[in-house]
């Protein structure tokens, strides 16, 4: 789960608390990244993550893309909320996730600045055209950087002309259960190996609030991401049935042996031959 604010005080947390339910129901733990404005203002929530069995990982310190920054000033507040998960957990987190998915060629500098901070992986790439953010022609698997960091794409298939992340967000509670359901054996099949993960926000969760005109999407895309919240827990309780879940932290050494080094200048979707160990 992604854990930033969204409605009034205090929806988030309680809405990030019924995930938490649903995980220890299904006795599945998870990665969680807080956005750092979350750890500042709501530290008891970050060490309850923790205490349940959770990876905290980070969100960054805002809300923006990741192409509204400048190396400089992403690295700053990077410093910033990885410092204050640390202090607050007695270890840095090793995971980052952009807002919005927006690690894309507009902000290619980003991973090298992660590498430097100390992080040892990103989930933060849409490897496909999206009006959003998105990298089209990033490797659809996991992958490396040239500086070291792995990258965990998120998973996505084809939905007419578009390629969309299927199993989280709006998407997993919006496309039909059949759609779903062929889209998770076509990725299971893909990828070899039968990894998924999903990804949420607290207010995916919320199907109490009312409706809140987003600073971040126009009325249609604040209309859309608060419709039909209801059957995300259910869904996200579907997909963890007869599977085991465990956080990004607890598989990295595995995933990081399958993959290759990307550099992001090569032909869309070639990897290099090195493997990073
Ligand atoms: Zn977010």
């Amino acid at each position: 789960m992604d854990v930033e604010d969204h409605g009034a005080p205090g929806r988030a947390a309680a809405a990030t608390r019924r995930l938490l339910d649903l995980l220890d129901a299904a006795d599945a733990r998870g990665t969680f990244f807080v956005l750092d404005t979350v750890v500042r203002d709501d530290p008891a929530l970050v060490a309850e993550l923790a205490r349940r069995g959770h990876e905290v990982a980070s969100h960054g310190h805002d809300h923006r893309h990741l192409a509204q920054h400048t190396p400089v000033s992403f690295r700053a507040g990077l410093v910033v909320a990885r410092d204050r998960l640390a202090d607050l957990l007695g270890a840095p987190p090793q995971g980052y996730r952009a807002p919005y998915f927006s690690l894309t060629p507009a902000a290619a500098w980003a991973p090298a600045v992660l590498a430097e901070c100390g992080f040892a992986y990103s989930s933060s790439v849409l490897p496909a055209w999206n009006p959003m953010a998105g990298w089209p022609g990033a490797p659809r698997r996991p992958f490396a950087w040239p500086g070291g960091v792995l990258e965990l794409p998120v998973p996505v298939g084809r939905f007419g002309p578009l390629s969309l992340p299927f199993l989280g967000g709006m998407y997993l509670r919006w496309l039909p259960p059949w759609r779903l359901r062929t889209l998770v054996r076509s990725w299971v099949a893909e990828s070899g190996d039968g990894h998924l993960w999903s990804y949420c926000h607290p207010y995916d969760v919320d199907a109490g609030e009312g409706l809140v005109r987003r600073q971040d999407a126009g009325l249609a895309g604040s209309v859309m991401l608060w419709l039909n919240r209801g059957p995300t827990l259910p869904r996200l309780a579907g997909l963890l049935r007869g599977r085991r879940s465990e956080p990004f932290a607890a598989r990295l050494s595995a995933l990081r042996a399958a993959a290759a080094t990307w550099q992001a200048d090569a032909a869309p979707g070639v990897l290099r031959a090195a493997t990073v160990g």
